[in-house]
């Protein structure tokens, strides 16, 4: 992509309306758009981020047998009801609305109820199961406190995934495959040293659930952790004596901090089968109530904790498989001078060869083209200067670290 052509532009000081470091950035850099306060929109770079964790988190989920779908956001009152979720006692953050006929309806804040109830038609008999369903879908929560960016918004996308299992048995086996794929995940974008898989309050049919926390002075959460072990403790458990026999960790060997939940696993039960009537048949043909798992990631919040994490003084900072573009090409020229045709060639024959890069092919002094470009983020800096458009030896900078490598520009197009 031209930089020339990309609509938006970059700021350099921090809008004053917000607090969160990941708004402050990605607001300047032009990836994100502020609505109002907790709801924002994805700009093309934005987008491009998010869509790479999307593909990423998407590839995993495919890989645990799950199949995609995408359910409405237009929620039935009635389905609630029956699960005892559509009371604003029972669940405080809904947005309501109506129809004209006067019946009401909800904005998803979550898809335990509608998936269930959809599952009635699907699942039957013991040969149906297991099955695991999931999607990318946008949820709607009316969030009291709405200061952490992009991390916590009013509307978000939410990658959330389904198992309906015959037994706790079976439920137990997918569950622990779909933590693998979470820490897989997290790894895969950059944080896993960082993010710990941590024991929370479970609900009904669990004692526990797991939360993936990433440890971060940004953080909304308490957890103490296990660094040796990998493991942690919620805050909201670390009094309960049982936790620690569970998680296998001494409560004296354990370390506070605050981080940020970027996902979480959640071992249902039949909480929603029983609700809503799902069962199926088992081979004695007895009907059996479905058992079932949720879990969770937050595509917008785990961006932003990106950005929490490996942003330094300059700007954004992407690991490579998040990054909107993997090079930044960055041109000294003038139009229509050997440098710029020089670096016009080489973002030519870069795209032929299937390379994402953005070409900065403006004309601006160099010193605000790099400030712009550590801004960005994008993971190595190509520079084109006079020397290397006459040598073919280009440095390449390293965002993260700030090395130089001088690689030759055969190195550069080969994909
Ligand atoms: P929190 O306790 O932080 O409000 P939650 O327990 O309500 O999170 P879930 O309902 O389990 O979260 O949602 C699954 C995932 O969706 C979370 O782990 C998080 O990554 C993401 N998420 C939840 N709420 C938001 C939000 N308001 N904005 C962005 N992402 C969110
Ligand atoms: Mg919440």
């Amino acid at each position: 992509m031209r930089q020339s052509r990309l609509f938006t532009k970059t700021r350099r000081e921090a809008p004053s309306d917000e607090v969160a470091k990941n708004a402050q950035l990605l607001v300047r850099a032009g990836y994100i758009h502020k609505e109002m306060a907790g709801v924002y929109d994805y700009l093309p770079l934005g987008l491009r981020a998010l869509n790479n964790i999307i593909a990423l988190i998407r590839e995993e989920m495919n890989a645990l047998g799950g199949e995609e779908v995408f359910l409405s956001t237009l929620q039935d009152s009635e389905i609630w009801k029956k699960s005892g979720r559509w009371d604003d006692e029972a669940v405080d953050i809904w947005f309501k609305t109506k129809l004209k006929n006067g019946s009401e309806l909800g904005l998803g804040n979550t898809h335990e109820e509608a998936l269930t109830a959809l599952m009635k038609e699907h699942i039957v008999s013991y040969k149906d199961l297991p099955r695991y369903v999931y999607q990318f879908q946008n949820k709607f929560r009316n969030e009291t406190r709405a200061k952490s960016g992009i991390m916590r918004t009013r509307e978000f996308i939410m990658k959330d995934l389904y198992s309906f299992s015959r037994d706790s048995t079976e439920h137990a086996a997918f569950y622990e495959k779909a933590a693998a794929a979470y820490e897989r995940i997290f790894k895969r974008a950059g944080i896993g040293d960082k993010t710990y898989r941590t024991f929370a309050s479970g609900g009904s049919f669990s004692k526990y659930s797991h939360e993936y926390q990433a440890v971060s002075a940004a953080g909304e959460d308490v957890i103490y952790i296990d660094k040796k072990r990998r493991l942690a403790v919620n805050k909201e458990v670390y009094d309960d004596p049982e936790v620690y026999a569970s998680a296998g960790i001494e409560k004296s060997s354990l370390v506070e901090a605050k981080a940020i939940e970027v996902g979480n696993i959640f071992t249902l039960g039949t909480r929603f089968s029983d609700a809503l009537g799902l069962s199926y048949k088992d081979k004695e043909g007895k009907p059996t109530p479905v058992f079932m798992g949720s879990y969770g990631i937050g595509p917008g919040r785990l961006m932003g904790t990106i950005v929490e994490l490996m942003a330094d003084e300059k700007g954004l900072v992407w690991p490579e498989s998040v990054a909107p573009f993997a090079y930044h090409l960055v041109s000294l020229g003038r139009e229509g001078d050997e440098v710029s045709r020089a670096a016009d060639a080489l973002y030519s024959d870069m795209r032929k060869a299937g390379i994402e890069v953005l070409y900065d092919d403006r004309d601006a002094r160099a010193g605000e083209k790099f400030a712009e470009s550590d801004l960005l983020g994008i993971p190595k800096r190509i520079v084109v200067g006079k020397e290397a458009a006459e040598t073919g030896v280009f440095e390449v900078v390293e965002r993260a670290t700030g090395a130089v490598v001088k690689t030759p520009r055969a190195m550069l197009t080969t994909p």
